[in-house]
């Protein structure tokens, strides 16, 4: 079984085909955009914009970007905005069920390290 995936009108989507040819549409993901990242040393950075499919935010205390990766290789769909895949932030008022549930997040340096600049501590 394969997965292809694409955007349209700003919403992940992706199709099972599964063997025999039989394609399933599975529901859009509704997942929150990255709006811009400041973090250019990242793989998955371009001109101030993330690419990674899916990052994962939270290390508490920090609502850092667990999917940064500080390498010269390029990395993510180069023709996709990163969304964010899960946050372990439980006590920002956007998070629900370990889910970011804002419509987009920023991401930026705070004190050195890479942060949601969207957390709210509730
Ligand atoms: S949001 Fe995270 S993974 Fe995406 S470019 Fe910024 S630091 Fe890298
Ligand atoms: S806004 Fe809050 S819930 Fe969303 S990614 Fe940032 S810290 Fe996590």
């Amino acid at each position: 079984m394969f997965w292809p995936r694409g955007v349209w009108r700003g919403r992940l989507w992706s199709v099972a085909v599964v063997p025999g040819g039989i394609a399933v549409n599975l529901p859009l993901m509704n997942m929150p955009l990255v709006n811009s990242c400041e973090a250019h040393a990242c793989a998955y950075n371009t001109d101030h914009s993330c690419h990674a499919l899916a990052i994962t935010v939270g290390n508490e205390p920090r609502a850092h970007c667990d999917t940064f990766f500080g390498d010269d290789s390029s990395g993510g769909d180069p023709v996709q905005t990163g969304h964010v895949g899960a946050c372990k932030m439980s006590d920002c008022e956007h998070n629900v069920h370990l889910e970011c549930q804002a419509p987009g997040i920023n991401v930026g340096y705070v004190e050195n390290q890479v942060d949601c600049l969207t957390y709210a501590p509730a």
